[in-house]
């Protein structure tokens, strides 16, 4: 892998920064949070902006409508959209990072027709439906069930925490299609059109003062044969496809934007300190964490190099997870530190963004649940990447 920047690179660098400088500001501030159909107009409105300047998709395949971009095109753009505050990737993050890769990989000719152009354009906003009350960690005992019925499958159940399942066009979901089977095999992943009456989306609210994710009740729910992914009782197999590209390089962007956190931190430390000059336990803190995203980088690196050479990203991915999503957390709590007194509260106070350091640190707290927990990635890590005697089962 060599992941030195080549003239071409660069050129690609110069190129997407100076489109960047006028389209981030013309695209302006993001709406207020809890706006969610505002929210999706501003997600969906930038994605098309990136669609028709030839930057959205920079890694998917030229053949589905990316750019077909090489493996430090895409770690550059990564560096790129960080550096200009470029919009949060937000409403598309299911379709573009998981949904589409899985499709891609998965999907029939027809679905990838149907379904890639509409996410990568911003057309289409994809949720996802795995998880479910009694089913989180351990996915495989879900219990909604899909009957088949002539050419349609009819899903009764229940799932939970889909994240902006209110904005979505279509949820990546999985059914139980063979009730007697063992729990892995009776699985099926079905692409779930989301407006039609048997889906009943409630959004939950959140220490955020805002509802992100919802529960969706699905009663008589109908999804056409053609929109399942594999074969049926094969989805636990896709699902695990699913699931290396959600913790195995979708986490991109969040590395990249620790490093602008820091930035800001040490911004509000400098103009918080006594006398002008940092503590030294502080600087050391920043300049640890500072080596530490580097490292994640570098790991991500590594990630985004396999998927591009084998389609998949690399199982390390759940390594890189568990340590940014820590980390994340790590920083965020460092940030209202720093705020001292201001960081009580909600809105900017004396010139200093409490309102985003705030927003990063109780934003950073779901990091070591969503895309499978802490626990589940040492799981992973110990058995799969490590070979050590898998847990027992309950
Ligand atoms: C912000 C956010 C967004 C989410 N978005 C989505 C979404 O869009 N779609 C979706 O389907 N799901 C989503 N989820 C759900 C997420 O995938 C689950 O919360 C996660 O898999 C954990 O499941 P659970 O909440 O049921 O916890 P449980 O599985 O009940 O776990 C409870 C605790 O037990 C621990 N534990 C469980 N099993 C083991 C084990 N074998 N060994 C050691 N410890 C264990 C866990 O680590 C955890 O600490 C989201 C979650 C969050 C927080």
């Amino acid at each position: 892998m060599d992941l030195r920047y080549s003239a071409a690179d660069e050129a690609f660098r110069g190129e997407l920064r100076a489109w960047l400088e006028g389209a981030v500001a013309a695209h302006g501030p993001a709406p207020p949070g809890g706006d969610w159909d505002e929210r999706r107009v501003y997600d969906t409105g930038w994605q098309r902006k990136l669609y028709d300047a030839g930057f959205a998709g920079v890694n998917w395949p030229a053949e589905y409508g990316g750019r077909g971009a090489t493996l430090t095109e895409q770690l550059i753009y990564y560096e790129e959209i960080a550096r200009a505050k470029a919009p949060y990737i937000g409403a598309n993050f299911i379709g573009m990072m998981h949904g589409g890769p899985t499709l891609m990989a998965e999907g029939t000719p027809e679905q990838k027709a149907f379904h890639l152009p509409s996410i990568l354009s911003g057309e289409h906003v994809w949720c996802q439906g795995f998880s479910e009350p009694s089913a989180g960690s351990d996915l495989a005992s879900l219990t909604t069930r899909a009957v088949r019925e002539g050419d349609e499958y009819v899903v009764e159940g229940h799932k939970i925490w889909s994240t902006r399942a209110h904005i979505s066009d279509y949820c990546e979901l999985l059914v139980r299609t063979d009730p007697a089977a063992a729990k892995h095999k009776g699985i099926s992943w079905l692409i779930l059109p989301m407006d039609q009456p048997g889906v009943d989306v409630r959004p939950l609210p959140t220490l955020m003062g805002d509802s992100h994710f919802c529960e969706v009740f699905l009663e008589g729910a109908r999804v056409p044969v053609e929109n399942r992914i594999g074969e049926e009782n094969d989805g636990w197999r896709v699902a695990n496809v699913t699931l290396r590209f959600e913790r195995g390089s979708a986490f991109a962007q969040h590395i990249t934007s620790m490093r602008t956190q820091l930035v800001g931190i040490w911004d509000v430390a400098g103009r918080t300190a006594r006398g002008g000059s940092l503590e030294p336990a502080l600087r050391r803190r920043l300049g640890a964490f500072d080596a530490e995203v580097e490292t994640l980088w570098r790991l991500t690196q590594m990630c985004v190099s396999e998927a591009a050479h084998t389609g998949m990203p690399a199982l390390v991915g759940s390594a890189v997870k568990l340590r940014y999503s820590e980390l994340y957390q790590e920083i965020g709590e460092l940030g209202i530190h720093v705020l001292g007194r201001a960081g009580l509260a909600r809105e900017d106070v004396g010139g200093f963004p409490t309102e985003e350091m705030m927003h990063d640190y109780l934003w950073a707290l779901q990091f070591t649940i969503s895309g499978g927990t802490s626990q589940i990635q040492r799981n992973i890590i110990a058995e799969r990447i490590l070979g050590l005697p898998r847990e027992r089962s309950a």
